[in-house]
């Protein structure tokens, strides 16, 4: 079975300072898109694309997932539709309306309303937790309400079920990926293409390959490329064993999710 590829964007929009790279200008995201779509690609949500990869069909499909609900998500929306693209949106659910404290730069988070009419265009809308921690350093009740009060708040909002989940920093352990087992999230996004913390969880821990304002068709084109080769490496390796439906007897640290 092809592994599902997917890309991970932050700001649509063009700022400066970027050192971490993080905002792709709207003309630069539109010419990347038409770039994917040239290579037969198209672009889907997260839960589009785990639901054709679960049936064994995810070629020719790219995950397209921005981090953080940035108010400037909204240009690339319009980008989107007119290639006729799905995409998950990872919002902070306890920001909305505010600024990214986490890094600080200051950049604009989508209002609650903001989030309802991306929700209403038909983009998904998952979420990135309540405040944007290094989950592994929270104590295992922060952890908890992180990963569930979010989904909670983000349900009441908009009125129907959220499944999609985006690790803050990309960062994640066994514990982490317990929590958001145990939070009934049906799959969940890590920032890059290496291997996750736990075997057990494959639809939890989704890699990602980062799209920045330097990826031209070629860079994109490689990208894609590498992806596979990756996942053909992956796919010699044994298989992880299978685990009960639950998940909760994953062996880590925390005393918390022992039956
Ligand atoms: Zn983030």
């Amino acid at each position: 079975m092809t592994a599902p590829f997917a890309l991970m964007y932050h700001s649509v929009a063009r700022r400066s300072p970027d050192p971490e790279g993080l905002c792709v200008p709207p003309d630069t995201l539109a010419r990347q898109l038409d770039a994917l779509q040239r290579r037969g690609l198209r672009g889907v949500s997260t839960g589009e694309l785990m639901a054709a990869h679960r049936a064994g069909s995810a070629r020719g499909l790219v995950g397209l997932t921005f981090d953080d609900g940035y108010t400037d998500f909204l240009d690339a929306a319009e980008l989107l539709a007119e290639r006729g693209f799905g995409a998950t949106l990872y919002v902070v659910a306890g920001r909305f309306g505010g600024t990214n404290d986490w890094d600080g730069n200051g950049w604009p988070l989508l209002t609650a309303s903001g989030v309802r009419e991306v929700d209403a265009l038909g983009v998904e809308v998952a979420s990135h937790t309540l405040t944007h921690p290094h989950l592994p350093r929270c104590p295992p009740a922060r952890l908890r309400a992180e990963v569930t009060d979010s989904r909670a708040v983000l349900e009441d909002l908009l009125g129907h079920e959220v499944p999609g989940f985006a690790y803050p920093f990309g960062d994640e352990d066994p514990a982490v990926v317990a929590a958001v087992a145990d939070a009934g999230y049906r799959d969940a996004v890590r920032a890059d293409t290496g291997a996750p913390s736990t075997p057990d969880f494959p639809d939890l821990t989704v890699p990602r390959s980062y799209a920045g304002p330097g990826d031209g068709p070629v860079r994109l084109a490689a990208k894609h490329l590498r992806h596979h080769l990756h996942a053909r490496v992956h796919a010699r390796r044994p298989a992880p064993s299978r685990r009960p439906a639950g998940g909760r007897d994953v062996p880590h640290r925390s005393p918390r999710s022992r039956p």
